[in-house]
């Protein structure tokens, strides 16, 4: 069945709503006009959003902001992106950032928890969806994630 692209994206907020309220975090949800519904397992979609969420959660402080948006780009793929302004990833890390169990250095990692597998399980389940993902840092400016689904329409019955 075919999933609300907004809702999704305000149901993964949601999830986060304890910690986000905590911390203070701002979180924005944009989707743009024309973007409705897709065709997707959602259950993995949303292993992928939930863990582009907890680490900008994690990554960011206290008061920071997070924007979450959706965009159709070229004629059948939709963009859903996540955005921190957080401590950001250094540029010698970026080439490695989705590796198995790969994290930038110990030391600011070692409080956060987590196992360094959230962004490879990520991309799997995109291209397994035949999307593509990256992510664009700045040191001490914040993080940008961005990945694409193709969109199916549900199919028509033909007979
Ligand atoms: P897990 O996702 O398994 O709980 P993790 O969050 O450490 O653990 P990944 O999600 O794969 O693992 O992220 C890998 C590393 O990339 C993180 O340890 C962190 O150092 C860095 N990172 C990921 N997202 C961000 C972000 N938004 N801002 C700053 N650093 C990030
Ligand atoms: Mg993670």
């Amino acid at each position: 069945s075919t999933t609300l692209v907004s809702e999704m994206l305000e149901e993964v907020a949601d999830r986060f709503s304890f910690q986000l309220q905590q911390r203070k975090i701002e979180i924005v949800i944009r989707v743009e006009k024309g973007v409705t519904n897709l065709l997707l397992d959602r259950d993995k979609i949303d292993q992928v959003l939930d863990n582009l969420v907890s680490n900008a959660i994690k990554y960011t402080g206290d008061e920071g902001a997070i924007r979450l948006e959706a965009r159709k780009i070229e004629k059948d793929m939709l963009e859903i992106s996540v955005q921190d302004n957080g401590i950001g990833i250094p540029r010698k890390d970026l080439t490695r950032i989705f590796e198995r169990f790969y994290r930038v250095d110990k030391a600011r990692s070692r409080n956060m928890g987590g196992t360094g597998l959230g962004l490879s399980i990520a991309r799997e389940i995109v291209k397994a969806h035949g999307g593509t993902i990256n992510l664009e840092s700045e040191l001490g400016q914040g993080t940008r994630v961005v990945f694409t689904l193709p969109i199916q329409q549900e199919e028509e019955d033909e007979l």
